[in-house]
C-alpha cells in the first residue's frame, strides 16, 4: 500500500502498533514490523535507560525492518529520567519515535536535530496545531474510543480524524477505536493516511503478555471499559475490572490520587499483565474491545480487510 505515511516511515503498511505500557516489547515491535507496519518499543516500560538500550538491541535482532521507540510524558508516581532515555534513543540510532502525554515544544527540536522522525500522539485539534508548529512530522490523533489517556474534550473518532485532517498540513495517522481492516478504510477514507492500533495488537499471539488478559479483553463487549482519573483531569479508559471500579466509586466520594495510589499503581498492573490476575490490577484498553473476538497473528488479515473495504466503496461510487 502507499500513503505518505509508508513513504516517510520506509514501512509496507500504514499501519503503526500504539505504545503500551508493559506491552510494548521487543517480541511484539518486531512481529508489528516484520509483517509490514511499524512497531513500536515503549521506552518507559523498560525499568532503566540502560535496559531500553538493551530491548532496542534485542528488537534489532528479530528484524531489519524499521521499527520505533515511544516515549510518553503523563503524570508519574516516581518520575522516570526522560533525558537518559532519550540519550539512549539518540545513541542506539532510532529513527522514529512516538511522543505522547505531553506538548512536544520541549523535546521535538532535539529529536530532529538527530534527524528522527517525530509521530506526535494528542486527543485535540488544538494539541494536533501547537504539535505541528513545534516542528513533529506526523499527527497521531487518539480519539475519545481509545484505550489509555482520551484527554479532556471526549470528541469520538468519527468526528476528531476530519476536524484534524483539514485542520493540519502534516500528515494524520488515525488512533484509537480501531481493529480490523474495514475501520482501517474507513480512517483512510476520513484523510488519515495510517492507523494506529493498541488493544488489537494487545491481543495478538505476538503479544508478550498472559493469555488471560487476551482472553478476557476477547470475551468483553464495547461497554466494559471504565474511565479513571476523570476527577483529576489525567482521565484513562481502562479494562473495567474489580480495580478500576473501585477506582471510580472512590473518585465519586472525592478520593485524592494518593488514595488510590496502592490501587493504579504500574507496578502493580505490571504483574496482573505478566501473571494473568486481569482483575488485580489496571489493564489498559480501548472501547473497541467489543469489536475482538479472536487472539490472531500479526500477520493476519487487516490489510486484506482493508483492500476488500476499499474495493467495496469504489464499487459502490461506479
Ligand atoms: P505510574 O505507576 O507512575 O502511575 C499510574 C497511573 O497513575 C498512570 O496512568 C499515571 O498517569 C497516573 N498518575 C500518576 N501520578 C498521578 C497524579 N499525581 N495525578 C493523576 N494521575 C497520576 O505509571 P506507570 O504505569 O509506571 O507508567 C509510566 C507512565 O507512562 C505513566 O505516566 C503512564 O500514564 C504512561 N503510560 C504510557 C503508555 C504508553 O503507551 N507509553 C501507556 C499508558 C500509560
Amino acid at each position: 500500500m502507499k500513503t505518505k505515511l509508508t513513504e516517510m516511515l520506509g514501512i509496507r503498511y500504514p499501519i503503526v502498533q500504539g505504545g503500551m505500557q508493559w506491552v510494548g516489547y521487543a517480541e511484539l515491535a518486531s512481529a508489528v514490523s516484520n509483517a509490514g507496519g511499524l512497531g513500536i518499543i515503549t521506552a518507559l516500560t523498560q525499568p532503566t535507560p540502560e535496559d531500553l538500550r538493551k530491548e532496542i538491541a534485542r528488537c534489532r535482532e528479530m528484524t531489519d525492518k524499521p521499527f520505533g521507540v515511544n516515549m510518553t510524558i503523563l503524570p508519574t508516581i516516581k518520575p522516570p529520567p526522560y533525558a537518559e532515555y532519550m540519550q539512549v534513543i539518540f545513541e542506539s540510532g532510532i529513527k522514529i519515535v512516538e511522543t505522547a502525554g505531553n506538548n512536544p515544544r520541549d523535546f521535538a527540536p532535539r529529536f530532529k536535530e538527530k534527524g528522527i522522525t517525530i509521530l506526535h500522539k494528542c486527543t485535540s485539534v488544538r494539541h494536533a496545531l501547537s504539535a505541528e508548529k513545534h516542528g513533529v512530522d506526523v499527527i497521531s490523533i487518539d480519539g475519545f474510543e481509545c484505550a489509555g489517556h482520551p484527554g479532556e474534550d471526549d470528541v469520538p473518532n468519527l468526528i476528531l480524524i476530519p476536524a484534524a485532517v483539514r485542520a493540519v498540513k502534516i500528515p494524520v495517522i488515525a488512533s484509537g477505536g480501531i481493529a480490523d481492516g474495514y475501520q482501517m478504510a474507513a480512517c483512510l477514507t476520513l484523510g488519515a493516511q495510517g492507523i494506529n492500533m493498541g488493544t488489537r495488537f494487545m491481543c495478538t499471539k505476538e503479544a508478550p503478555i498472559h493469555d488471560n488478559v487476551k482472553q478476557a479483553l476477547v470475551g468483553a463487549d464495547e461497554r466494559s471499559t471504565n474511565l479513571i482519573f476523570r476527577t483529576m483531569r489525567n482521565t484513562s479508559r481502562v479494562f473495567k475490572n474489580r480495580i478500576s471500579d473501585e477506582v471510580v466509586a472512590m473518585e465519586k466520594k472525592g478520593a485524592a490520587f494518593e488514595e488510590v495510589k496502592h490501587l493504579v499503581a504500574g507496578a502493580r498492573g505490571k504483574v496482573a499483565m505478566k501473571d494473568g490476575n486481569v482483575h488485580d490490577g489496571i489493564v489498559s484498553a480501548g472501547m473497541v474491545i467489543g469489536l475482538i473476538k479472536d487472539v490472531p497473528s500479526c500477520q493476519e488479515r487487516i490489510v486484506r480487510e482493508c483492500r476488500e473495504a476499499l474495493a467495496a466503496a469504489g464499487r459502490m461510487a461506479a
